[in-house]
């Protein structure tokens, strides 16, 4: 279970994240989604302590803080929590001087200090899973995005997360290449990966996730199961929303 309770985040005077509470149950597949600049992806950073909050508990598994009163999180509270998490960007961000398979093995060998050969075998694994093993050997310029963005859903997954925190991952695609990771991503989703992922995509929400959070000037408009958020919200804003981009 992955529970934000009372998050608040300021930028200076800015507030970005008003009190936002939300739970994400094991094996749930969760889509930010609202207007742009409401603040999906700077949630998505407070879950995994890219941000820090100013205010609320992050809680994933057995790892908790509460942020609250100013407290200060140590480098190992950050990393306690930051280990249970993959995050897959829009731009992929492959380390460009790194074969895709050493990329799927990076964290594997550097935070973990597996053996190089258990590693390969994770990473072969996860390239398999993701229809990129005939490419382990390539350098990530030569991969098509859809490609290098199949990678590093393959790398995000390395060290068994609990969630996978994907930042529009299919934004930067075409529509083609950007099936394909529908599609990976809705596979992961049927076993049972937790995914929380911020979409302008409404057919990715709609095709992968059961459950939508609506966001729009940091604070929770509505969330719901995905069906009714998408056929009846129970929100004007959320309807005019959903309807605009329909
Ligand atoms: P988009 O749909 O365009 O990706 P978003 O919903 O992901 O938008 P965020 O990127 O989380 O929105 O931004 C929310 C607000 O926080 C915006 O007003 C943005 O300008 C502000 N913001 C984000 N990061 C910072 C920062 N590091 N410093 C100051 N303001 C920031
Ligand atoms: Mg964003």
């Amino acid at each position: 279970m992955i529970e934000l309770s009372h998050i608040e985040k300021r930028f200076g005077d800015a507030v970005i994240l008003k009190d936002i509470s939300l739970s994400f149950p094991e094996g749930s597949v969760t889509a930010l989604v609202g207007p742009s600049g409401g603040g999906k992806s700077t949630l998505l950073r407070c879950i995994n302590l890219l941000e820090i909050p100013s205010a609320g508990t992050v809680q994933i598994g057995d790892a908790k803080f509460d942020f609250s009163g100013g407290k200060k999180a140590s480098w190992q509270d950050i990393q306690a929590i930051r280990r249970q998490t993959g995050m897959v960007f829009q731009n992929f961000q492959l380390f460009p001087h790194r074969s895709a398979i050493e990329n799927v093995m990076e964290s594997l060998l550097t935070v973990l200090k597996w053996r190089r050969e258990k590693a390969r075998e994770r990473a072969m694994e996860l390239l398999t899973k993701v229809g990129m093993a005939h490419k382990a050997d390539a350098w990530p310029a030569t991969l098509s995005g859809g490609q290098q963005q199949r990678v590093a859903i393959a790398r995000a997954l390395a060290p068994s997360p609990r969630v996978l925190l994907c930042d529009e991952p299919t934004s930067a695609l075409d529509p083609e290449l950007s099936a394909e990771v529908v599609e990976v991503l809705g596979k992961l989703a049927s076993e049972g990966t937790t995914m929380v992922m911020a979409t302008h995509d409404l057919r990715l929400a709609s095709r992968i996730a059961n459950h939508v959070v609506f966001l729009e000037a940091g604070q929770i408009v509505e969330t719901g199961n995905a069906e009714a958020i998408f056929t009846r919200p129970a929100h004007e804003r959320t309807r005019q929303f959903v309807s605009s981009i329909n």
